[in-house]
């Protein structure tokens, strides 16, 4: 029950300086529902895995294969789709829609998917109260606190209940007590709905909490 793969996954940056290559060969299996911390240096290339991971970019060479499909057999429009239904990502910033309230910020991605409005507001509430913010919903982002953003963020990346959630530092800009608190409440959500999970922090503790830790060597996955 493979919900995230890759296989053999090469990325060469090429510029007039030369060819850089931060990829070559990686190889990750993630089941429905496990949580695998990635823990590496700055420059291993951490934020290339995740946007290959994600179908942002195109390999140079092997596969992506999500819930089971290879990206790299889809129509550009099949990707669009799986990335919009079945993967979730989280930023260090939110990235939030400033101009709207918390619960739209949710219930957008959702509306993108085709879900009906009402339905949609239901299950953005719903995860909102989960994460403790159901006095916050209609709060603009600039109204909440650093925390509170980053629970709606991923609140926003949990709407459409995806297969794989992906993670840059996802409480990185966040005190150490409250990133401790918001990343408990992510492993718990993540955890019920059985989303697998693949979060790059800097933060060991952080990575304790989860299942496993894979770091990145030469370009490769190495477990811990
Ligand atoms: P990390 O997230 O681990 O810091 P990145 O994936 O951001 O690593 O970057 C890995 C390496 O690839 C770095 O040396 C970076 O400078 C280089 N790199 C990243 N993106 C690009 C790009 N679009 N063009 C050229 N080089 C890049
Ligand atoms: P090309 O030169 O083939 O157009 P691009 O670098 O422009 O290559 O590719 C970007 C496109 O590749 C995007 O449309 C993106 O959806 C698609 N893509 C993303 N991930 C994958 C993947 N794993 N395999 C194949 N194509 C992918």
């Amino acid at each position: 029950n493979e919900s995230l793969q890759l296989r053999g996954v090469q990325r060469t940056y090429r510029s007039e300086g030369g060819a850089l290559p931060v990829l070559r060969g990686v190889d990750l299996t993630l089941q429905a529902g496990e949580i695998v911390a990635l823990v590496a240096p700055s420059g291993t290339g951490k934020s290339t895995l995740l946007h290959l991971a994600g179908l942002l970019e195109k390999p140079d060479g092997g596969q992506v294969l999500v819930a089971g499909r290879d990206a790299g057999a889809l129509s550009d429009g099949e990707r669009t789709a799986i990335r919009r239904d079945s993967i979730g990502f989280v930023y260090q910033f939110h990235h939030l829609l400033g101009e709207f309230t918390a619960v739209e910020n949710v219930v957008l991605p959702q509306m993108i998917a085709g879900k009906d409005r009402r339905a949609a507001e239901a299950r953005a509430l719903t995860l909102l109260t989960a994460f403790g913010l159901q006095a916050r919903a209609r709060h603009l982002p600039g109204k909440l606190s650093g925390g509170e953003q980053q629970r709606v963020a991923i609140a926003r990346a949990l709407a459409n209940a995806p297969k794989v959630l992906l993670a840059d530092e996802p409480t990185g800009n966040l005190d150490v007590g409250t990133a401790s608190l918001v990343f408990e409440e992510l492993l718990q959500t993540v955890r019920t709905h059985g989303v697998a999970a693949l979060i790059a922090t800097h933060n060991p503790d952080l990575a304790a909490r989860m299942d496993r830790t894979v770091t990145l060597h030469e370009g490769r996955i190495v477990e811990y």
